[in-house]
């Protein structure tokens, strides 16, 4: 039964619209939708909650890594609403792991080797049974090196800091355009240049320019390279 399934990779830049894709593809392919970054987010609202953060908004990574093993994320597959929710501990955090609190100190807390590699081990289980379309920014070179599509998606950060803001105010958040741009840029940098994991291209990968697209044109491409990776690894 497996050998028909296969494991889709699509990692890229923050706000670069590859969750929206990956959530889409799997849902028109019948795949298992995970996305890494939430569970990252999750782990980073643990640390906000339980004051592991000081004036500084430096996080105590001492205490963070001890309390990993308490620290338990999950998903429950998309309600009624259609979008799959992110549990911390049980309790549904979909929402407020997507505040601005949060996305300034995750990707501090995602340098972290101890939770990263708790969060990888979780994230190849989801794997063992291929059928899956993972986010994220390392899926294609660490989480799922032999994934038979990868996908990498980009777009100026300028775009993807617009897209962003509309997004948030449409979520009633109170923010301003700099204050998303910078938080892009930032994340862009601790992503790219962590020691650990950092986000980069497979070699592999299919380059994404969704910049000038629309949905429909990105959902068109994505499964056209989706077919094409099934009749090459599933024939
Ligand atoms: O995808 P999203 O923007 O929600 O991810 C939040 C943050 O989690 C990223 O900025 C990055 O620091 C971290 N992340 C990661 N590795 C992943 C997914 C997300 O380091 N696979």
């Amino acid at each position: 039964m497996n050998n028909k399934k296969i494991i889709v990779a699509i990692d890229g830049f923050s706000s670069s619209g590859k969750s929206t894709m990956a959530r889409e593809l799997a849902k028109r392919v019948g795949y298992v939708y995970v996305d890494s970054g939430a569970m990252y987010r999750a782990v980073t609202l643990y640390a906000l909650r339980h004051g592991m953060v000081n004036a500084d908004h430096a996080v105590n990574r001492k205490e963070l890594v001890a309390a990993l093993p308490s620290i338990h994320v999950s998903f429950q597959p998309a309600g009624a609403d259609g979008v799959q929710h992110t549990l911390l501990n049980g309790e549904d955090v979909e929402k407020v792991i997507r505040d601005m609190q949060v996305s300034a100190l995750v990707s501090p807390v995602a340098e972290i080797p101890e939770v990263r590699e708790r969060l990888v081990d979780l994230q190849k289980k989801f794997g063992e049974h291929k059928g899956i379309v993972m986010d994220g920014r390392d899926i294609g070179t660490t989480v799922f090196p032999n994934a038979e599509l990868k996908i990498f998606v980009c777009a100026s950060p300028e775009e993807r800091a617009r897209r962003r803001l509309k997004e948030m105010q449409e979520k009633g958040e109170n923010v301003s355009y700099d204050e998303v741009y910078n938080n892009v840029v930032e994340r862009d940098r601790i992503d790219t240049t962590r020691e650990v994991s950092p986000l980069r291209k497979a070699a592999d990968a299919i380059e994404l320019d969704n910049g000038d697209m629309t949905r429909e044109q990105q959902m068109d491409r994505l499964l056209s390279h989706f077919d094409e990776a099934l009749k090459k690894n599933c024939p």
